[in-house]
């Protein structure tokens, strides 16, 4: 899933690279190819809105970063945007302070309630509790038998009524887990309702019936993220028959385009909770906005980089730096500086992997790590504070003192001498590639 949008996205943003500075109409067009891309995925249309307004007003000047370059920017922008419409921060399963907890789920038929209603119960005893489950599906025929089945697999108990007994009352079952989970110590009572291929007015009056009667902590309305554009008029629907407090999205893990995933917490003001990615139980996990809006993107380590380069961006001192850059003045005392900088960010190989283009510059990384720059920096060190302002003063016998004091071979000493100039190139790149002088020396 997410797939075709992931590379629309992508390639709509990667337009934007090697651009010092962008204009309105760089920005619309990168708004356009984000807006084809959302449509195509099948997200809402009033998503869509709401989403390409806020990219464009957001884009458009108003956010002047000094760590980063415009495309990056850009990306940074609809990567949160992206997180807002998932619906912000990870939000997790309210759980009753009085238990046992009453988790009720809700959704159509074949959706994926009870597969579901197993792979939550067996989360939840990984973490510590009893879970106990719930057949008040006593329409469909198979319905509890299938939650046996699925209980017996996650190793919880399933309460049911005894078969042979006519169509039961759901709403009676589901009052009786609750004593009954009460009296065996169960601290979650997850109830699995009965679904109907279409919504219908039955189907929601007893799903309405039973949350009277149990007063859930939690509603979870289960919807197949394959569906598409239907899934919204479905959750508009539930959320006004029956009403929920979170949504688990289920089949992730299918070819489809994702646009229900995208649009149904923007629409129902509901968070999603969980996520499906497959038939067996162990496919399912809590939802993560943040980590699922980085896999739609696919830029993970872009992001990762962007969020480091803020961090470890000292303003006054990256504005020298690339002052003395774009004139030729940098000395071996800056290039330690922005070393220090750059390495304040991570250990420099994870760094260099995650440059786009540190491909095409292959030969000067070559060897580069932080064992390198370990020595590289006790070099500098054991240098007077004149010889790395003017590193040309630098002779034969101070290079052997050099190479003495700073416990290395003389050669490493004349290595770093005679590739400073190099290094200083490289660094220049690099400044451009970390965006530091915010795009203004990037170029020079
Ligand atoms: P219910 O009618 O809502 O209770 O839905 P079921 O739990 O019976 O699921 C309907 C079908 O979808 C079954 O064949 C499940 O194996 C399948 N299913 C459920 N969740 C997932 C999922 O996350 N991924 C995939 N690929 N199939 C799923």
């Amino acid at each position: 899933m997410f797939e075709t949008l992931s590379d629309r996205l992508t390639s709509a943003l990667q337009n934007l690279r090697g651009k010092g500075k962008l204009t309105d109409a760089d920005v619309d067009a990168t708004a356009r190819e984000i807006r084809i891309a959302l449509l195509e995925a099948d997200v809402a249309l009033p998503v869509v809105r709401t989403f390409i307004n806020q990219i464009k007003q957001r884009a458009k000047g108003a956010e002047v970063s000094q760590a980063l370059n415009p495309a990056q920017q850009v990306i940074k922008i609809v990567n949160e945007e992206l997180v807002g419409i998932l619906g912000g921060e990870t939000r997790r399963l309210n759980l009753a302070k009085n238990p046992p907890t009453v988790i009720m789920l809700a959704g159509l038929q074949g959706s994926g309630k009870t597969t579901l209603a197993g792979k939550l119960a067996m989360h939840l005893k990984k973490q510590g509790h009893a879970p106990l489950l719930v057949a008040c599906d006593l329409q469909r025929p198979n319905a509890v038998t299938q939650l046996q089945v699925v209980g017996e697999r996650a190793g919880v108990r399933v309460f049911a009524p005894e078969p042979g007994n006519g169509v039961g009352d759901p709403v009676a079952v589901a009052r009786d887990s609750v004593a009954e989970a009460r009296s065996a110590q169960h601290d979650v009572v997850i109830v699995d309702t009965a679904g109907r291929l279409g919504v219908d007015e039955e189907m929601m009056r007893q799903a309405a019936d039973i949350r009277d009667e149990v007063e859930p902590n939690e509603t979870l309305f289960v919807v197949d993220a394959m569906i598409g554009q239907d899934a919204v008029s479905t959750a508009e629907a539930f959320r006004d028959g029956v009403g929920f407090t979170g949504v688990v999205l289920t089949k992730l893990d299918g070819d489809a385009r994702g646009g229900a995933a995208l649009s149904v917490r923007e629409v129902t003001g509901a968070p999603i909770l969980y996520a499906s990615n497959g038939e067996k139980l162990e496919d399912f996990d809590a939802f993560h906005p943040d980590r699922m809006a980085s896999r739609i993107l696919g830029m993970g380590d872009m992001l990762t980089l962007i969020e480091q380069a803020e961090q470890a961006f000292d303003q006054e001192q990256a504005e020298q730096a690339a002052s003395k850059l774009s004139t030729g003045e940098m000395t071996l005392e800056d290039f330690l500086d922005q070393m220090l900088a750059v390495r304040k960010m991570g250990p420099i190989g994870n760094l260099l992997g995650m440059l786009p283009g540190a491909g095409q510059m292959k030969d000067q990384l070559a060897g580069i790590d932080d064992n390198y720059l370990d020595r590289l920096q006790a070099i500098i060190r054991g240098m007077t504070p004149e010889e790395r302002a003017n590193p040309k003063i630098i002779n034969g016998s101070r290079r052997s003192r050099i190479a003495n004091g700073s416990g290395v071979q003389v050669r490493e000493v004349n290595d770093l001498v005679n590739r400073f100039f190099e290094a200083r190139k490289m660094m220049q790149q690099m400044a451009g590639q970390f965006g530091m002088g915010g795009g203004k020396s990037a170029t020079k």
